[in-house]
């Protein structure tokens, strides 16, 4: 699995970080999404799938 984030889309909503802290932050700047790990563990592809779900913008996507 591999993670996908468009920061021009990003909207700063912090529903990713809240959700995977493991694999979002936001950045102190503007407020858009740093992916922290690209790459989950088999153990955090749930909650990967669910931060891409509860991403208002679209802006997160999965390969
Ligand atoms: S949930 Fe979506 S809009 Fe909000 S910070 Fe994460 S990627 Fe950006």
């Amino acid at each position: 699995m591999k993670i996908h984030a468009d920061a021009g889309r990003c909207v700063g909503a912090g529903m990713c970080a809240l959700t995977a802290p493991e694999l979002f932050d936001q950045s102190e700047e503007d407020g858009t999404v740093l992916v922290l790990r690209a790459e989950p563990s088999t153990a955090q592809e749930a909650t990967a799938r669910r931060a891409v779900q509860v991403c208002p913008s679209g802006a997160l996507s999965i390969s």
